[in-house]
């Protein structure tokens, strides 16, 4: 048996209902797999800063620092919204992702079994697609400086910088890399490096990285290719690796062929510690009301028994469980003509007991 600490930060709105479905789950696969399982529970947004003024309590950092991963429902809602910038739900999750070092965001845009209807595409186009996009996290022109808006020659001009340094790419794309080996060895590179330096400077170092990766079959597409080939053809790619800005814009792009907010996980890794959070919001006009998909947080823990803890397999099986239940099972996100309607808890409870048969 191998322990692991796991820090459990349900937060605000649907954020508790579908953190509670996702550790069942957890318990309940964690033993298959020789997890022993230390759980333990802080505050995060909203809910912590009722409790003591500030989104992001030390001891939440502290014990998030302590933990081998990090399971986070969802921050932010109306109630918080007027308060200062500097104490938003949303400036907790940011402060956790910098303290964690957690440079990488992986987003998987995979098509569910007939969820293929869900979509806005085709079916014929979207069937069998399984993109992951890895996005740098923590660089690019997000956080460049010099930026802001001043007055030059009379007028008002903003401006932001896009930097990269060779180790901030070195160290994303490692991780690009490492991904596809475990993917289908195919790692498409997105940047301009048409128009901007630093970008080409980005596809020189990923090139250099890809030395080390030689069963990694490495392409590079400009961003605006990437745009349009991912809604032309989306099956033609299996991992992508591109820049803060990039990524922010084509992730989104690529999560919505699937159709659901509902139903995406995502991860960010680099630092010791990986965080797993759905791709959703605290949802809070159906918060309180057990409608909530709890599958996208379910996701995202095969996501951290896979990166963390090194559990493909654990991943893969969650996976098929979530296939198995929506084939009879919908919440009301993703209902379709001939499924029957339940809630968050019940979802839950059908992923349990599809576990139980695989
Ligand atoms: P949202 O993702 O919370 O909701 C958008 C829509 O999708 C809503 O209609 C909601 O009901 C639906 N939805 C989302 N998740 C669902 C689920 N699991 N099951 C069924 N339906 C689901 O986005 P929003 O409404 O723009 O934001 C609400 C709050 O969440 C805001 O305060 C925002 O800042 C915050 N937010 C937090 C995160 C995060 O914690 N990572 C991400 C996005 C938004």
């Amino acid at each position: 048996m191998s322990t692991k600490k796991i820090l459990v930060t349900p937060g605000d709105g649907i954020g508790p209902e579908v953190s509670a479905q996702a550790i069942l789950v957890l318990k309940k696969i964690a033993p298959r797999f020789g997890l022993e399982l230390e759980l333990s529970e802080k505050p995060v947004g909203g809910a912590a800063y009722d409790l003591t003024g500030t989104p992001i309590p030390d001891e939440t950092l502290e014990a998030a620092k302590n933990s081998d991963a990090v399971l986070l429902g969802a921050v932010g809602g109306p109630k918080w919204e007027s308060l200062d910038f500097s104490v938003r739900p949303e400036r907790g999750l940011l402060k956790l992702r910098s303290e964690l070092e957690l440079y990488a965001n992986l987003r998987p845009a995979v098509i569910y079994g007939d969820l293929v209807n869900a979509s806005t595409l085709k079916p014929e186009v979207v069937e069998g697609a399984d993109l992951m996009v890895v996005r740098e996290l923590t660089g690019g022109i997000y956080f460049g400086e010099p930026r802001g808006i001043e007055i030059r020659n009379g007028e008002r001009v903003g401006f932001n910088t896009l930097v990269y340094s060779e180790s901030e790419i070195r160290r994303i794309a490692k991780v690009g890399f490492e991904i596809a080996m475990k993917r289908g060895k195919k790692l498409t590179s997105v940047d301009k490096a048409n128009v901007l330096e630093s970008t080409e400077l980005w596809r020189e170092v990923v090139t250099e990285v890809g030395k080390d990766f030689p069963e990694v079959e490495l392409s590079h597409m400009y961003a605006d290719n990437a745009a349009m080939q991912i809604i032309r053809n989306p099956k033609q790619f299996d991992t992508m690796v591109t820049t803060n800005m990039f990524g922010d814009i084509l992730s989104d792009a690529a999560a919505m062929m699937t159709g659901s907010l509902g139903m995406l996980p995502s991860a960010s890794i680099g630092g010791n510690i990986g965080m797993y959070e759905p791709v959703h919001g605290s949802a809070p006009d159906i918060s309180g009301q057990d409608k909530a998909n709890p599958l996208a947080m379910i996701l995202s823990v095969g996501m951290m028994l896979r990166y963390s803890f090194d559990l493909g397999e654990a991943d893969e099986i969650i996976k098929q469980a979530v296939v198995e239940t929506l084939d009879t099972y919908r919440t009301g996100d993703v209902m379709a003509e001939g499924k029957t309607l339940i809630g968050c808890i019940e979802m839950g409870e059908k992923v349990l007991e599809a576990l139980e048969q695989i």
